[in-house]
């Protein structure tokens, strides 16, 4: 499926091996060279975190005994289409390979593209390996074959049915034993990537059928490595110097957008801050249009009764450090209407409804009169619906209120540079892997999301687990609908 939100922005300099969001990189002034990944493309910087979390799947699922093959450089993670969590992992301007939540296994994977392949067997990795024989490798890059039985000459024990599985070629004299020798195996040995259709036993027992259905084939060659930028301080200092120019362009773009609808518009101007990035940066750049001018502006936060406490904090930080007033309204609705309206879905958002608009619009009605200028975060490559809204538009939920969207334009990676150059503080849950904030029962959450949210707020999850299977029992629903299905009210009706 392929999501087109907008143009991908992302490029790399492969000089000073950093990620460019332009044909020219404003540190070294040499031309960028695109990097190939799954549209909508709205990468972001991975955090330490990330690379902890995918170097451990690594060691477990490869048996990486080297070190760190992303330590000193920058990586991406870009999220793609597909079924639940799937994030493309991106090192030195390449696909390293996806990272995805198995939603059968129930557990994060790492599918490594043939790139990826080769550093991880540069890495020591051992596990999950084929070995085939030489003369196959035409009839697999050529004719795009599978690998069959009597092309093998090395499979790990570890292999089952199903898994993602390294093609190497290996010498034949080493048939079908365990003692390989894995230290002279290097890059130029990887052949491809593909997916096990026979369990390690099957392997050895079997004379002949397919072996690994091949996702992808490359004549063997060396891995690229391009330069370290240093530690995650240093390669952010340095991905924004490379940026400068096209950050300067964004906000004075923005700056613009929000001068001018504030002319235009002459209603009280209203920042809604939500403790997540995208509004972050709209808040900084009102800081600098209006803070700049002694232009008055509000901020409110609509607090719905089910934010995570990180988020909480972020809105203390925020006032803090920028001496703001920010004006809080909460809502305790969503507990008490529970028994009335059932679990929220994706496709019945009433928690949006009851917990987000009513308390906005009773906020608005009472101190905006004549109705308000709201500035959200709101960007486009963030679904298609969003991609499809104007700059300025009339709320369709509140009478009076004009909302304005000046980062609808901004890719993730904008705004990170953004907030980099800016240095706000930022909601610490982007540091703890999660890609969005926003209430710990959203059905919009995947799977892998659910995953993090019980790794770090057990408690909170707990809550909502319970009333779940509550509500299962009651409904004659499965375990199935209690691990997800929720998240839906009305598909498989
Ligand atoms: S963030 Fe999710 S749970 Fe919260 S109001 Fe919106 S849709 Fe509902
Ligand atoms: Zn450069």
């Amino acid at each position: 499926m392929k999501t087109f939100l907008g143009k991908i922005h992302l490029k790399w300099c492969i000089h000073c091996n950093l990620p460019v969001l332009d044909k020219i990189c404003n540190a070294c002034k040499r031309e960028t060279n695109n990097v190939k990944i799954t549209p909508p493309g709205d990468a972001r910087p991975a955090f330490i975190k990330d690379i902890e979390m995918i170097n451990n799947i690594l060691k477990d699922q490869f048996n990486i005994q080297g070190g760190d093959i992303f330590k000193n450089k920058i990586v991406l993670i870009s999220n793609t289409p597909g079924i639940d969590c799937m994030k493309e992992i991106i090192l030195d301007g390449t696909v390293f390979g996806i990272l995805k939540y198995d939603v059968e296994k129930n557990k994060w994977s790492i599918l490594p593209t043939v790139e990826g392949a080769r550093k991880i067997i540069n890495s020591g990795g051992y596990k999950k390996i084929i070995g085939v024989k030489k003369e196959i490798m035409p009839y697999i890059l050529e004719k795009h074959a599978s690998v069959l039985r009597p092309g093998v000459v090395y499979a790990s024990k570890d292999i089952k049915k199903g898994d993602d599985v390294i093609v190497l070629i290996m010498d034949d004299r080493e048939e079908n034993t365990e003692n390989q020798k894995f230290k002279d195996l290097k890059d130029i040995n990887v052949l491809g990537v593909g997916r096990a259709r026979m369990d390690y036993n099957e392997i050895i027992n079997k004379d002949k059928g397919m072996v690994v259905k091949i996702r992808h084939a490359e004549t063997p060659k060396k891995a690229t490595y391009l330069r370290e930028t240093g530690n995650l301080k240093e390669s952010i200092e340095k991905m924004v110097n490379a940026n400068e120019h096209v950050i300067t362009k964004y906000e004075r773009e923005a700056i613009g957008v929000m001068r001018n609808t504030a002319e235009k518009i002459k209603k009280p101007i209203v920042v809604a801050y939500s403790g997540g990035k995208d509004s972050l940066a709209v808040l900084l750049l009102a800081l600098k249009v209006f803070g700049d001018k002694k232009i008055k502006f509000d901020v409110i936060f609509i607090d719905t009764g089910l934010e995570l406490p990180e988020t909480l904090e972020n809105v203390e930080q925020v006032k803090n450090e920028y001496n703001l007033e920010i004006i809080k309204v909460k809502s305790n609705d969503f507990w008490n209407k529970l028994d009335e309206y059932g679990p929220p879905g994706r496709d019945y958002r009433w928690c949006s409804e009851v917990c987000k608009m009513k308390p906005i619009e009773r906020l608005i009605k009472s101190k905006y009169k004549e109705g308000c200028l709201t500035f959200v975060g709101l960007r486009k490559y963030e679904s298609v619906s969003r991609s499809k809204k104007p700059r300025i538009w009339k709320s369709k939920h509140i009478e009076g209120q004009i909302q304005s969207a000046p980062i609808l334009n901004w890719s993730a990676m904008h705004l990170w540079l953004y907030l980099f150059k800016n240095n706000p503080p930022y909601n610490k849950l982007y540091e703890l892997c999660f890609d969005r904030v926003g209430c710990y029962i959203c059905p919009a959450m995947e799977l892998g999301e659910i995953e993090l949210l019980k790794e770090h707020h057990p408690h909170l999850w707990e809550r909502w687990e319970k009333y779940l299977i509550n509500y299962a029992e009651k409904n004659n629903l499965d375990e199935e609908w209690i691990r997800g299905g929720w998240r839906w009210r009305y598909k498989n009706k």
